[in-house]
């Protein structure tokens, strides 16, 4: 099985665990490699309810420590960070991306200005919102985001759809321009499998993206962004076959933010 970068540990508050048992589960699941990337704090604190705080990355280091040690000889353990982007952020994953010998940075997209769309508690507030016109936003959004540079994977592409708001037609005019600014800027993007257990019932990105990433030579990471460890590597055999689909042939390793593929 590929490696599962996109993982979370209790320091955000929302997940659950042991490093033990997730190491454990992500040797059980056969993985190539196992990567700790949970949500990175943001200033001004508290700024949610859904991160780990500045204080607590010490803890993240002793949590990932463990982890290696449960891990040693058996299966390679990486660390980064899941950052938000959101306008004005940069000195901030400057400032975090100093503060350790990171593996890689996730990008992710959560806040459109100060609307974290994809949290359960605004569901009323996305059943009055112009979809077409949040999708719009979404994307030019996530557009930035790759042509920043300061990432070496983006999260869950289309992470806007969660709850089951996708506009009518072809999604190749939001597609497009996405994949093309991800493509200019050589990053990688993940294939996220959490989509297929909230209300779209898709992984992230729909095939349709998948498939123009693929022609446009976007590199791909297979991902669970797993809160629990029975969540590591989950429906990864589904998401090999999704990418095969796509066109893709192999899958990336990241170390020290150096990557390797390895075959599919
Ligand atoms: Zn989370
Ligand atoms: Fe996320
Ligand atoms: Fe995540
Ligand atoms: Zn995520």
């Amino acid at each position: 099985m590929p490696a599962d970068y996109h993982t979370h540990t209790p320091l955000c508050f929302h997940a659950q665990g042991e490093p033990e048992a997730f190491v454990d589960a992500a040797l059980a699941a056969g993985l190539t490699e196992y990567g700790i990337s949970d949500h990175a704090p943001q200033v001004p604190e508290p700024f949610d309810d859904w991160r780990m705080l500045e204080a607590s990355l010490p803890d993240y280091f002793l949590w990932v420590e463990r982890a290696r040690i449960r891990a040693a000889g058996r299966i390679p353990i990486r660390v980064g960070l899941e950052c938000d982007w959101l306008p004005g952020c940069e000195p901030w994953i400057a400032n975090l991306a100093a503060r350790h010998d990171w593996d890689y940075l996730i990008g992710s997209v959560h806040y459109l200005d100060t609307w974290d769309f994809d949290n359960p508690k605004w569901l009323g507030r996305w059943a009055e919102s112009d979809v077409a016109e949040v999708w719009t936003r979404y994307w030019k959004t996530y557009a930035q985001m790759a042509e920043s540079g300061l990432f070496d994977i983006l999260g869950h592409p289309d992470l806007v759809k969660k709850f089951g708001h996708t506009p009518p037609g072809d999604l190749a005019r939001y597609y497009e321009p996405a994949v093309n600014a991800i493509a200019a800027a050589g990053c990688l993007i993940e294939l996220n499998t959490a989509g297929w257990h909230k209300p779209c019932a898709e992984a992230y990105p729909a095939a349709g993206f998948l498939e123009l990433a693929c022609s446009a030579g976007v590199p791909l990471v297979l991902s669970s962004d797993a809160h629990a460890p029975n969540e590591i590597g989950r429906d990864f055999a589904r998401a090999i076959a999704l990418a095969k689909a796509a066109g893709y042939r192999e899958t990336t390793l990241i170390d020290q933010h150096q990557r390797r593929n390895e075959t599919l």
